[in-house]
């Protein structure tokens, strides 16, 4: 249930109204427009009584709440939600301006990872990503280089200046990783680990939530939920391609989701068109399409030496295609009232 109140509501009014509802069994949450307050109630709403609620005095109207999440709806918070990436300039994921996070699939070594921290931050990335724990398919393959892989992150954000966005699959794992990266990562096999979201949502770090592989867009949200009702309300929602019967590409970009989430909640969507794909040549297509839907980020996989990579080479940019990419994408975000700034050219938002 969501309590809208008339402009201007006294406090006083407003405090006691809170524990009006509060004491009926519910938390209050609220959100302040430009002159109303909306105060959504959480919880078993069994023991509130609307009509009686709605003849408050300051109280507009009493809405019944339309979908199963509450704090990532729009009903609840129209203003859109701003997520802080964590860089010194103060760029935010959720305006006007497109962010774009860029790197390799995972982090190999010092090397590579400095030379491609460079290189996406020469072209216009806003954030370096990059994998040290890594979710593999098979046991055999490459699992990342772990604690080792975060420190080699830390760095490259010390020597570039680009914030670090990285997964964390392992509850064990949230408080190192949050203390050398400013985004945490739930992968898209992890999208419904409820331990796991459960113990992202404690920490003070924006979480990038990756849609889970058959999930639906509903599912996405009540995932973002439950990070949000552990008291993390910085939630940013990541199309990645879902798993349909079409083999021709890796996954199928669910375009559509990107309005159907715009509409549906006031955190930032951003697009992952390299897992989207899987394919190299798929990933400026798609991330021209994630644009024009209008999705507030991208997230890239780049490898200085794709060949050589130690995961997901097919569907990772050269330096050199990555910024190609750049170029053209700001022709697309200005078609879409939207645009694209160089890290080193931001500004702090009030
Ligand atoms: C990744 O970002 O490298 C990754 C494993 O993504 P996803 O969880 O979307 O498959
Ligand atoms: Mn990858």
């Amino acid at each position: 249930m969501i309590v809208i109140t008339e402009a201007g509501i006294p406090q006083s009014i407003l405090d006691a109204l809170r524990e009006h509802l509060e004491e009926r069994g519910v938390r209050t949450h609220v959100s302040r427009g430009t002159d109303r307050v909306v105060v959504g109630c959480i919880g078993d709403t069994s023991q509130l009584d609307a009509g009686a609620v709605s003849r408050w005095p300051g109280v507009a109207s009493v809405v019944p709440v339309r979908t199963p999440y509450r704090l990532a709806s729009r009903e609840f918070r129209a203003a859109p939600t701003l997520v802080p990436l964590g860089d010194a300039a103060g760029t935010t994921l959720g305006e006007q301006r497109i962010v774009v996070a860029a790197g390799p699939c995972s982090v190999e070594n010092a090397a590579m990872l400095l030379e491609t921290a460079h290189g996406v931050r020469e072209h216009g990335a806003a954030m370096l990503r990059g994998g040290a724990f890594k979710p593999r398919t098979s046991p055999w393959a490459f699992q990342g280089l772990g604690v080792q892989g975060l420190a080699l992150l830390a760095d490259a954000r010390a020597a570039t200046g680009l914030p670090v966005v990285t997964e964390v699959m392992d509850p064990r794992h949230v408080d190192l990783v949050a203390e050398h990266a400013d985004m945490l990562q739930i992968g898209a096999r992890n999208m419904q680990n409820y331990p796991l979201l459960a113990e992202v949502g404690r920490v003070r770090r924006p979480i990038l939530l990756k849609r889970g592989l058959s999930a639906t867009i509903t599912e996405l949200l009540l995932a973002a939920e439950h990070i949000m009702a552990r008291g993390n309300e910085l939630v940013v929602l990541c199309e990645r391609g879902i798993r349909t019967y079409e083999t021709a590409t890796r996954n199928t970009l669910d375009v559509a989701a990107i309005p159907v989430l715009k509409r549906e909640t006031h955190l930032p969507v951003i697009v992952d068109p390299s897992h989207a794909g899987g394919r190299a040549d798929l990933v400026a297509p798609l991330a021209f399409a994630a644009i024009a839907a209008g999705a507030d980020g991208l997230i890239i996989e780049v490898h200085p030496r794709p060949g050589e990579a130690l995961s997901d080479g097919d569907q990772s940019l050269t330096l050199d295609a990555f910024g190609a990419l750049m170029r053209s994408l700001a022709g697309f975000a200005e078609a879409a009232g939207r645009t694209l700034v160089p890290a080193n050219r931001t500004t702090r938002v009030a």
